[in-house]
């Protein structure tokens, strides 16, 4: 058999049943997309007319003013974060992220708090936390409310930050309200919240300034690539600080779709999102993804995964001693997968043996604790199936 690539340099591929975390290298690409960036890398570009197109392809279907095609999500907090602290003032993109004179400080729902924040700190703010989340200890039954965000406004808040989820609390358009009656800008992170497709345009749509959205997970994309959408001031900035312009600005003529190089006195160094460059394949192979993504493609590849469920859930039928169920909403709303039940080693103990198996499978732990290994089927091939039979049977040393 032919090696692949990763073979090639003595990397053994997994089988992977996680669903598209960034520690499993994210999803698979479509056909489509892996060509489109294979063609991209055959050719230069401007990057940004590149961009400036990337921008209008995203407000298209986001429905926002203006897009940039980022590194990840992360990315797109980071130079979302650091637009609303400069706006399109050259002087303050250099100096970040030294905030001194500048509005340094982001508001957000304690319980909203999470490891990606780190990438909205990066930029040299102050998270101003509010709310406490007692329904979660069990002693209340209030989370933040929109008032407690209005409270922690002041003339030193540069964004609010609202981390997307469906049970998210306060709702996102009693914090837009508030925040946009003192004239601060909300940046929603809703990296994972696609599916449902409709994600795509609902955030811009409610009134957020920033969306940042992942790329490398539901969307199909490349790994690293994300997008920022929202308001076209607001992007401008953001592109400022993260495009190579060591150009003279006579010379520089950007797409009016992403820069206004009216609204500028002068061209900033290279800003504090350099180090989130994303190179011209992700940019193409994103926004082929997006397009398939909001064009159909969702939904027939949801489709595929119901039947790789299915597969899976009937291969493991045959055995005694376990249980297994059908899930319709796996890694996501929508996305197939199969949860497996056993009395036989402890779910930890499973998930552990799976990962050291020959294929080696990575399983979605997060309901170990209620004795569940979940199969998630969003990056799965349907040849995967009888491996994973296969490989459960071997790691609970199952007879049929
Ligand atoms: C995955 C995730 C991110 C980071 O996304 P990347 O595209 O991997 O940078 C940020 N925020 C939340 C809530 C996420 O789930």
């Amino acid at each position: 058999m032919t090696q692949t690539v990763y073979e090639r340099i003595g990397v053994s591929t997994i089988i992977n049943a996680k669903g598209p975390s960034t520690r499993v290298s994210g999803s698979i690409l479509a056909g489509e997309v892996a060509t489109a960036m294979s063609e991209a890398s055959q050719h230069c570009v401007d990057m940004a007319v590149l961009q400036g197109r990337a921008s209008e392809i995203i407000a298209e279907i986001t429905g926002a003013e203006s897009g940039l095609v980022t590194s990840g999500a992360a990315a797109g907090l980071l130079l979302g974060t650091a637009a609303c602290v400069t706006g399109l003032d050259p002087g303050k993109m250099n100096r970040l992220p030294n905030t001194d004179g500048m509005k340094s400080e982001v508001v957000v729902a304690r319980s909203h708090r999470n490891f990606y924040d780190h990438a909205v700190r990066a930029v040299g703010v102050k998270l101003v936390e509010v709310g406490i989340s007692d329904r979660f200890s069990g002693a209340g039954v209030r989370d933040t409310e929109a008032w407690e965000i209005d409270d922690a406004i002041s003339g030193n808040t540069a964004a609010v930050l609202y981390v997307a989820q469906p049970h998210a609390l306060p709702e996102l358009s009693s914090v837009i309200e508030v925040s946009h009656r003192r004239k601060v800008p909300v940046i929603v992170d809703a990296a994972a919240q696609l599916p449902p497709v409709s994600n795509l345009q609902y955030f811009t749509g409610v009134g957020a300034d920033l969306v940042v959205f992942s790329g490398g997970k539901a969307l199909m994309g490349p790994q690293a690539s994300g997008m920022l959408c929202g308001r076209r001031d607001l992007i401008a900035a953001a592109a400022l600080q993260n495009l190579d312009l060591d150009v003279r600005f006579d010379h520089w003529d950007p797409p009016g779709s992403l820069i206004d190089k009216s609204k500028l006195v002068g061209l900033p160094q290279h800003g504090i999102g350099r180090s989130c460059k994303v190179g011209k394949e992700e940019i193409v192979g994103f926004l082929t993804a997006l397009k398939n993504f909001s064009g159909g493609g969702f939904e027939q590849h949801q489709e595929k995964c119901r039947v790789v469920a299915e597969s899976l859930y009937d291969g493991l039928l045959q055995f005694e001693h376990i249980n297994v169920e059908l899930l319709s909403d796996c890694s996501g709303p929508g996305i197939p997968g199969v949860s497996l039940s056993q009395g036989l080693v402890k779910a930890e103990e499973l998930v552990k043996r799976l990962q050291n198996g020959t294929p080696s499978v990575y399983v979605d732990p997060s309901l170990v604790h209620e004795g569940k290994v979940r199969f998630d089927t969003l990056c799965l091939h349907s040849k995967d199936v009888p491996s994973i039979v296969h490989c459960i049977r071997t790691a609970l040393d199952l007879c049929d």
